[in-house]
């Protein structure tokens, strides 16, 4: 099985700047890509408030803080990844954009490197075809806020081998976390069963069922979620949900997974949630 020090992950916002901070937490040292300055010096701020919020708890010292994030390395040149063992792709949901950087990435890195996905929806079999190395491509996808949640979905493509899904598995619980085994179908396990839930609840929304306040209540008193729906779709980021449902209805081919025209229009007018300051809620304040 081999062995993983240096990391990359790609894509620093809502999930890589979360998936950097776990890494480095645990002793690795992290090349954080995106693709401008702006997108990074927001992702390394949004781990030093993580690790802020660690310091109040008394779960980390001053000192751990500050050595956790000197781990990480931010820059906007992708080539930076040449020497890593392990490559975490967290940029946008859209097919063409990853395949296209899986192919830079399988030019870049050494024939060992391990290429995972942070993907929510889109086929490890279709990303791992772009590469001359499917055998060391495979689903790592964490949860949001990286930090708290335990689940890493592990998805293995078509050609995946045991010794890189041993590796995965090792690595995320050796990371604190608990990884489970989904097979490669649009949307895994998790997103096949959340966001058609979360896409109904903005059915819900648009044809006027309840108030938006109403269905997160409802959700959250009479199921037990710690969050409504359409206050979990603003913290995923509504781009997010719109592209997820957009695989399932295209891979699937069922009319049910249609995206709501409400959802549509949340995304075509920027409200994409929480990182935009606006979504079903306002989070100007
Ligand atoms: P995001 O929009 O917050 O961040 C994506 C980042 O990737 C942006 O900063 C963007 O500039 C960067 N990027 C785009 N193209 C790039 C490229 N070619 N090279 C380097 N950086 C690039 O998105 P997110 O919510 O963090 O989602 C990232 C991935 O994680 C997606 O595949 C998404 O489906 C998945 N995911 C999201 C969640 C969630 O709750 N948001 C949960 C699990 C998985």
């Amino acid at each position: 099985m081999s062995q993983i020090q240096k990391v990359a992950v790609i894509g620093a916002g809502t999930m890589g700047n979360g998936i950097a901070q776990v890494f480095a937490q645990h002793g690795h040292d992290v090349t954080l890509v995106d693709v401008k300055l702006d997108y990074l010096e927001r992702g390394v701020a949004a781990i030093e408030k993580s690790l802020g919020r660690l310091q109040k708890k008394e779960v980390l010292t001053e000192d751990q803080a500050k050595e956790i994030l000197s781990r990480v390395q931010p820059t906007t040149n992708v080539s930076d990844v040449a020497s890593v063992d392990l490559v975490v792709e967290a940029i946008l949901e859209q097919r063409n954009l990853k395949r296209d950087l899986f192919k830079q990435l399988d030019e870049l890195t050494g024939p060992e490197a391990i290429l995972a996905s942070n993907t929510s929806s889109i086929s490890l079999t279709d990303i791992a075809a772009a590469t001359q190395r499917p055998d060391r491509v495979i689903g790592m996808h964490f949860f949001n806020p990286v930090p708290v949640m335990k689940l890493v979905e592990v998805i293995r493509g078509q050609d995946t081998s045991d010794a890189t899904t041993d590796t995965i598995i090792e690595k995320a619980e050796a990371l604190g976390k608990i990884p489970v085994a989904a097979n490669d179908f649009p949307g895994f396990v998790s997103n096949r069963v959340l966001m058609p839930l979360i896409n109904e609840a903005i059915f819900a929304l648009m044809e006027g069922v309840a108030t938006r306040d109403g269905i997160d209540d409802i959700m959250k008193l009479g199921m037990g979620h710690p969050m409504g729906p359409l206050t979990l779709a603003d913290f995923i980021g509504l781009d997010v949900c719109l592209a997820i449902m957009e695989v399932l209805q295209r891979e699937l081919g069922d009319p049910k997974y249609r995206p709501c025209p409400l959802l549509r229009r949340y995304v075509a007018a920027g409200h994409l949630g929480r990182k935009s300051g606006r979504g079903f809620y306002d989070y100007s304040g």
